[in-house]
């Protein structure tokens, strides 16, 4: 496969970008070998800069749900730049896309915009505490929150892919207030609340992307929330990653929990920069201006990502394509288990909606330590190989992969075959 300009492009951008990327997965560093440079998108399919074509399994990282250029979403947003960029004041696009996104969770009756996912994690843990009066917050391992310094600690996503425990740079006073627990043991975050009376929360995702997709526990969850409920502490779902994936509305739904808090980002933003926190009113009134706790953006509620928010999150009302995500994600299952088995690899494959995973290991994959058994010398392989036969994967093993509504019989067929070549390499 030709990748020579993937790779001029490579040294070029390392002379002024840090490792030529701005977010260090995107590295291919887990991987090895030269990150792909994009070119260009559409529908399932992305296209580097040497011409080479791939099923698009990345999708941003979740955001383009609907495939690359939908053309509903291409005409809002074009329409949307004609009206002008950015006004620092309010629109009515901002009132439209907050309804949409409280009408689809239950326990959110107002919603803040912001430009990420991290910042509506740390806006989020902010009003954990200014509700509660009390600052601890745990998390769970394996979790990924997005990089706000109190977040990075036993973090997946990037930093699992890179080895790494935390991040250097973040001063133990900014940790001292995050607390540990293994995600589906209680016990774990029992024995937190046993030990500490200042806990303002507990916030996870509710069906983990970050250490590959890892679902709750019936127990787990429900005992979250009665746990939560009993020592007052606030349970924040951080749904940047689930949110509208795997239904319209949060997966906490589908797992039968109501959070106190809300985080979304990603689909939400259709491709644009947005993220987003949520809650009953009686928790939002503490947010500025109605409230004391101050949290602002010169970019929040930025017309043109309103614009791609609202007329994505239309269009997936529309096409309601949930129960398909769920066929081609149980197509794709019984794809990768039985070539597997035919080349005697090891492998778990876990998936949630329109997000699944396969892990290198003959474990069961429920937490973080489960994950990491995975052989990631394997998942290069298979990684290397899968671009080989024309997909485009996420450069980790702790990342999930994500499906969008372009996907057709002919892109499943496509994907099926290149599974299959892919494990015999592995195998
Ligand atoms: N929370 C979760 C669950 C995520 O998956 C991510 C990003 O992948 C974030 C937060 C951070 O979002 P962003 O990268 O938009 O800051």
């Amino acid at each position: 496969m030709n990748t020579k300009n993937s790779e001029k492009l490579y040294k070029k951008g390392c002379e002024n970008l840090v490792g030529a990327v701005n977010s260090p997965v995107r590295a291919f560093a887990s991987v090895g070998g030269n990150p792909l440079f994009i070119d260009k998108a559409k529908g399932a399919y992305i296209k580097d800069v040497d011409g080479n074509k791939y099923i698009d399994l990345v999708l941003s990282y979740g955001p383009m749900i609907l495939g690359h250029r939908n053309k509903k979403v291409e005409k809002a947003v074009t329409k949307a730049i004609k009206k002008g960029t950015s006004f620092g004041a309010s629109t009515n696009a901002e009132i439209k896309l907050a309804k949409i996104v409280c009408d689809a969770f239950p326990g959110m009756d107002k919603v803040r915009f912001v430009n990420s996912g991290t910042e509506a994690v740390l806006s989020a843990i902010r009003l954990a505490r200014a509700h509660t009066g009390k600052d601890k917050i745990i998390k769970f391992s394996g979790c990924y929150h997005g990089h706000m310094d109190a977040m990075l600690v036993a973090a997946g996503s990037g930093l699992a892919t890179l080895s790494l425990p935390g991040s250097k740079g973040v001063p133990a006073q900014s940790v001292e207030n995050t607390l540990i627990a293994e995600y589906n043991n209680l016990e774990s975050v029992k024995a937190h609340f046993d030990k500490h009376d200042d806990i303002a929360g507990v916030i996870l995702e509710p069906v983990t992307g970050n250490m590959g997709v890892v679902q709750p526990t019936d127990d787990f969850i429900k005992g979250l929330r009665a746990l939560t409920k009993e020592k007052n502490a606030l349970l924040i779902c951080d749904e940047v990653m689930t949110g509208f994936r795997s239904k319209f509305g949060g997966a906490q739904e589908l797992v039968g929990v109501e959070a106190d808090i809300t985080c979304l980002g990603k689909v939400i933003g259709g491709g644009f920069p947005v993220g987003a926190y949520g809650a009953r009113n009686e928790i939002m009134e503490n947010v500025a201006p109605l409230g004391g706790m101050y949290q602002a953006g010169t970019l929040s509620g930025n017309p043109i990502a309103m614009a791609a928010g609202i007329s994505t999150l239309t269009e997936l009302k529309n096409q309601n394509p949930y129960e398909k995500f769920n066929t081609v994600a149980e197509k794709l299952e019984e794809v990768l288990l039985s070539s597997a088995k035919k080349y005697g690899v090891d492998l778990k494959v876990n998936r949630f909606g329109s997000m699944i995973n396969p892990f290198f290991t003959n474990k069961e994959v429920t937490n973080f330590a489960d994950a990491q058994t995975s052989d990631t010398d394997k998942f290069a392989k298979f990684f290397w190989a899968m671009i080989e036969n024309g997909v485009f994967l996420p450069p980790s093993q702790f990342e999930a992969w994500f499906l969008s509504t372009t996907i057709t019989i002919k892109e499943l067929k496509k994907l099926e075959e290149a599974i299959d070549k892919s494990m015999l390499v592995v195998g």
